[in-house]
């Protein structure tokens, strides 16, 4: 396949949703990926020894409540009905998130129903401040009370963010779910899962097309300046949109993490795929054990060893792997700056995470994807 239609630069969710669709509209689509494997922070690694699907680039479940985003996931992968739970240390003792019936009762030591919860968090955060101008702090208080901020939300949000909660928007805190019930599914989305076959194989097939050629360790920025035939191109862009521009305005802040991998030499080292660790007594905000991600796969559940991840948030700086926007106004306005200029070139169309400077989870990632490229081939 020599002439092509399309490029697609950065092969993650989003830049391989595109391909795959903008393929079956019969247009020839050159793939183009700066890592020396696809999938972005979605890829993983399988253990030779064990088994064991290790997400690379930390946990990654797959959640949602999109039918069309479903319909199309399907096509290509059966998922296996793992439902997320999330742990939570806090002084040596364990307790199930998300903020629930399970959590108080356990915490305040008391037998609380349903109809009971509201009004016992109300009385908690009776006295606390309301109302528009609130930061994380005041508004997580607003909702919980203060003993169970300070046991579940202040630290971790403290190492998750290397700033005072009392500097971070209230926004933050709203993706966190209270449930006035005992349900501990971590997300509320029924349609849930990890692959089967493994996240790997999502990507292997959607790209898997005749009208699809794929590059690996090929970036954009700099293939496009040697490779004059492409000019002209509609270009869908998923890498880093100050990037794509010389970061003329300045970088766009991010949050980093660093994955500490350990392979221990126990069946299994605590009993569940995630723990938060939501005092300060460590440094660290969660450890991951991703044999739990394959419940109905008997070898990796009875390996003799398994792998654990400690999850160490960090600060940021040009060069490092970017996780999480930092969402202030001074981005906000840094954002716009690169997006008008985007706007002003005709066939390019940047999206994604990077692209979009959002934290995506992965459903609205690839339903981001399939409207983006919809609206194209309209
Ligand atoms: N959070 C917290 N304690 C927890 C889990 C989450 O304080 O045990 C706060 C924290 O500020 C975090 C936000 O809730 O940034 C969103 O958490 P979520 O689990 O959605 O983050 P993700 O897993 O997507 O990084």
């Amino acid at each position: 396949m020599k002439q092509f239609d399309v490029v697609v630069a950065g092969a993650g969710l989003w830049g391989c949703t595109v391909a795959r669709v903008l393929a079956e509209a019969g247009r020839k689509v050159l793939v183009l990926e700066k890592r020396a494997a696809v999938g972005g922070n979605v890829r993983c690694e399988i253990d030779s020894e064990t088994g064991i699907e290790v997400h690379t680039y930390g946990s990654h479940i797959f959640h949602t409540h999109l039918d069309d985003v479903w319909k199309f996931v399907t096509r290509f992968i059966t998922f296996n009905g793992y439902q997320h739970k999330v742990l939570a240390r806090y002084e040596d003792k364990t307790y199930f998130l998300p903020l629930g019936l399970t959590l108080v009762n356990q915490f305040y030591g008391l037998n609380l129903t349903p109809s009971e919860l509201p009004a016992f968090i109300a009385k908690e955060a009776a006295g606390s401040k309301e109302g528009a101008g609130l930061n994380f702090e005041t508004q997580a208080i607003s909702f919980i009370g203060r003993p169970l901020y300070e046991a579940f939300i202040r630290e971790y949000t403290r190492k998750q963010w290397g700033m005072d909660p009392r500097e971070l928007s209230a926004d933050i805190i709203r993706r966190l779910p209270v449930r006035a019930s005992y349900d501990v599914n971590y997300f509320s989305d029924y349609r849930q899962g990890i692959p089967l076959t493994g996240y790997n194989s999502l990507f292997d097939r959607l790209l898997d097309h005749p009208n699809i050629a794929v590059e690996c360790s090929c970036d954009w920025l700099t293939w496009r300046d040697s490779h004059s035939e492409l000019a002209g191109l509609p270009v869908f862009y998923s890498g880093p949109i100050d990037a794509l521009f010389g970061y003329r305005f300045g970088p766009l802040p991010w949050r980093s993490l660093r994955f500490e991998r350990e392979r221990v030499a126990v069946q299994d080292y605590q009993g569940t795929s995630v723990v938060n660790y939501t005092g300060p007594d460590v440094p660290f905000t969660r450890i991951h054990e991703f044999k739990h991600y394959h419940p109905e796969d008997a070898k990796v559940m009875g390996s003799a060893s398994t792998i654990i991840c400690r999850e160490y948030p960090q600060t940021w700086a040009l060069g490092d792997e970017p996780y999480y926007p930092v969402d202030t106004p001074a981005s906000r306005e840094l954002l716009a700056l690169y997006q008008a200029e985007a706007a002003k070139q005709a066939n390019l169309i940047v999206g994604g995470r990077l692209g979009g400077y959002r934290y995506y989870d992965m459903d609205r990632s690839i339903g981001n994807a399939l409207e983006t490229v919809q609206s194209f081939l309209r």
